[in-house]
């Protein structure tokens, strides 16, 4: 009896301590998650085309990640992620759920997979559904993130190699042939409409359906998550580069750019700069590009030589 009574407190000790510590230790995976998302977030901005080109408004992302959702870590998940709403978790007054096979934040799948359940959530807190119609637009956003991998590698190339106008705009129409018919599958444009069908009904427990959906869907949803991926508005920004005519975004289609007004270009030390309308839609950026190298600049970078 004496043994028992001097464990007692320890006991309670252990019962109190137990949850509050898996619940700091959500709270630390879940900034850490944060801080990982806001890097996946920005990853091109020091690129061309990450000027006109939003992947998510981190400010959203933050507000809904402090609206009742848990993060954990499931290393025996079938599947490297996945979103529970509260309604679909036993018990009431439980927060919603972002799952996660491996928290290893530098590992390239797993960022994808936290940026897509995110975007479920946001969707969600929205009053979208974290299935169907909604599953297949965050397919096609992993799609996109696919599809803008390869826009990167085709700048690098530019930098490196430096072609002619005429071969990089061969290699870029084969880019844009790319978004226009992305999957294997009738409907498969990165603009929409695009289709996505669920394997063996594993996500949305309808096995074998075909969703798809139009450019509508996609563009209220990309306003939910603040996505702005235009493929008009990375053309442009190439165009500017090979012609040297200035291809603001919204004022020019395809191939329709003006000749850069003397006013707007300055040539310093080989470097040569111009304006392109910004992804916040407020006001312009600077890209500038060094006329020995072909080396593309932007951010602190490009503003140094662009007043
Ligand atoms: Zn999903």
């Amino acid at each position: 009896m004496k043994t028992v009574r001097a464990i007692l407190p320890l006991l309670l000790f252990i019962i109190l301590c137990f949850p509050a510590a898996s619940v700091n230790a959500s709270e630390t995976l879940k900034r850490r998650t944060l801080d990982a998302l806001s890097s996946f977030i920005s990853q091109y901005e020091n690129t061309a085309f990450g000027q006109v080109i939003s992947l998510g408004d981190m400010n959203k992302f933050r507000m809904a990640f402090a609206q009742d959702l848990d993060v954990e870590l499931n290393p025996d998940l079938g599947m490297s992620g996945k979103y529970y709403p509260s309604e679909a978790r036993w018990g009431i007054w439980r927060n919603h759920l972002l799952e996660l096979k491996s928290t290893d934040l530098r590992n390239d799948r797993v960022m994808i997979t936290i940026y897509h359940e995110s975007i479920h959530h946001l969707i969600y807190l929205a009053g979208g559904a974290p299935c169907g119609p909604e599953e297949t637009y965050t397919e096609l956003i992993e799609d996109r993130i696919a599809w803008l991998k390869r826009v990167a590698a085709f700048e690098r190339y530019y930098e490196r190699e430096r072609p002619s106008s005429t071969e990089a705009f061969k290699r870029w129409n084969d880019l844009e042939k790319k978004w226009k018919h992305f999957v294997d599958f009738r409907a498969g444009s990165l603009s929409g409409p695009y289709a996505w069908q669920d394997p063996e009904g594993s996500t949305c427990e309808d096995p074998d359906r075909i969703y798809t959906i139009g450019p509508g869907f996609i563009s209220k949803l990309d306003e939910i998550v603040g996505i702005d991926i235009d493929i008009r508005k990375i053309r442009a920004v190439y165009e500017g580069i090979w012609t040297g005519n200035d291809c603001l975004p919204g004022q020019h289609e395809y191939g329709g750019c003006q000749p850069r007004p003397q006013s707007g270009k300055q040539k310093k030390r080989g470097i040569e700069c111009w304006h392109v309308r910004s992804k916040t839609h407020a006001g312009t950026t600077c890209i500038c590009k060094d006329l020995l190298t072909g080396r593309i600049l932007t951010g602190n970078s490009a503003q140094r030589h662009c007043k």
